[in-house]
């Protein structure tokens, strides 16, 4: 039944799957579910239920991809999320910033990543899950002692649109359980900022409450290279280089499958950017 799903998948040209091959339903395939199931106006639980299941047999034209949270860009006019949260778009002396952004880790692939930003001198922002954090504690330790930021991207990629409360406060609890005990001595008051950064950025009104009450900040992105469809690592950095603006906020992936064209493109990013000036800074806000 898995095969016949990757099958699926891959006849929906637009979602840009391809059959893996085996039967193992992976992170990727229920990103690719996910993907699916918004691009149809279904409910993104990432699981395939009958309605799921039809549509997938005889897809709908896609609808574009929703946005359920308010981009800052639509926000009266705002140049950025930058400028929404209130974080500096130029260095002092200058300088323009990019907030580099990574989701879905800590995996295999976040030395690479951090030894790219180290080349660089550059901070980012890692919004990273919390049975991920349980199975690379080390890359976590890595992440906070290079000075970046630690974000929560729930426990196990879970949507938090339309889950019930005490599932939140699973979700969330325990990806800053996962974060403390990985953290050990490395956490501060400092690192243990709130930031909160949806699965598939989807919330609903109920789902932002709850992180409210909790003292979560709710941290999107500006720039989405869709890096974890694997598009080529041309194509990622390309995305990212004409979409480019001082205090952007860029949405890549350390995690959730294979990252070498996101570690690839990330290298370019950083030679073509610094070239430009540009200073890398992680999330902090104000
Ligand atoms: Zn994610």
């Amino acid at each position: 039944l898995v095969q016949e799903l990757h099958r699926r998948l891959a006849s929906v040209g637009w979602l840009g799957y391809k059959d893996p091959d085996h039967d193992l339903y992976t992170e990727e395939t229920r990103k690719a579910v996910v993907a699916f199931q918004l691009s149809q106006g279904l409910h993104p639980s990432g699981e395939v239920d009958e309605a799921t299941w039809e549509l997938l047999g005889d897809p709908n034209p896609p609808l574009a991809t929703p946005t359920p949270l308010p981009s800052a860009i639509d926000v009266m006019g705002m140049e950025g999320l930058a400028e929404l949260l209130n974080l500096p778009t130029y260095t002092e002396d200058g300088r323009p910033i990019v907030y580099l952004t990574f989701d879905d880790g800590p995996s295999e692939y976040t030395q690479q990543v951090l030894d790219l930003l180290a080349r660089y001198d550059a901070r980012a922002t890692f919004f990273v899950v919390g049975e991920q954090v349980e199975f690379f504690p080390g890359a976590l330790r890595m992440e906070l002692q290079a000075g970046h930021t630690v974000g929560n991207h729930s426990y196990d990629h879970a949507s938090l649109a339309g889950i019930s409360q005490e599932a939140f406060l699973f979700q969330i609890g325990q990806t800053e359980q996962a974060i403390v005990n990985a953290a050990g001595d490395l956490s501060t008051h400092e690192n243990n900022a709130r930031y909160l950064r949806p699965p598939y950025g989807l919330a609903d009104d109920t789902a932002l409450l709850y992180a409210a009450a909790l003292g979560y900040d709710i941290v999107l992105w500006d720039v989405d290279p869709q890096d974890w469809r694997r598009p080529g690592t041309r194509a990622i950095s390309d995305y990212i280089l004409s979409n480019i603006f001082p205090g952007v906020v860029v949405l890549m992936h350390d995690g959730g499958g294979d990252c070498t064209q996101s570690v690839q493109a990330l290298a370019t990013v950083l030679s073509e950017l610094s070239a430009q000036h540009y200073a890398f800074h992680r999330i902090v806000l104000p």
